[in-house]
């Protein structure tokens, strides 16, 4: 197998010697030549191909190469990634934008950032207007919370201009 993990391959020689097994009764066990996996042990994973690999990682419950383990990292990472943009929605800064709504508290003029519109997906600029985002109180610095006014300062996020 081409571009195999060779960390897969040192586990290889790990469990095998853990189930006390010779490379030549092991290699007998799943089809290959001796001196191929001994190879293969030490991080070659061209030396067999992909059946007597699989037949490997069925046998030692190992995972390879693009296979379950990286799938597995792959949608956590995706998922941490996606938790992390969802808590650091920045909030467009323009007033005038549509993702700002408008109201009045004691004729109070504010502005409710609604950061799903202003910021879907994470990025730097505003998805409706392209301003640049805000992800912190433009006046103490506080990460931005949900609301128009940062409990810390007292600062409402979006001055009207
Ligand atoms: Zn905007
Ligand atoms: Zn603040």
């Amino acid at each position: 197998m081409k571009n195999l993990n060779p960390e897969f391959c040192k586990s290889v020689k790990l469990a095998r010697r853990e189930a006390g097994l010779t490379q030549g009764q092991l290699a007998a066990e799943v089809g290959c030549k001796q001196s191929a996996l001994s190879m293969f042990e030490q991080g070659d994973g061209t030396k067999l191909n992909d059946e007597v690999i699989e037949k490997l990682a069925k046998k030692f419950n190992l995972s390879f190469g693009n296979q379950d383990s990286k799938e597995g990292s792959a949608s956590n990472f995706q998922l941490s990634t996606l938790n992390f943009k969802l808590s650091s929605r920045g909030f467009c800064p323009n007033p005038h934008c549509p993702t700002n709504k408008e109201y009045f508290v004691e004729e109070i003029r504010l502005f409710l950032p609604d950061r799903e519109a202003a910021d879907p997906v994470g990025g730097k600029y505003c998805a409706m207007c392209g301003e640049l985002l805000e992800r912190m109180c433009p006046n103490c610095g506080a990460p931005v919370h949900s609301g128009a006014v940062c409990s810390l300062c007292g600062q409402p996020y979006i001055s009207a201009v």
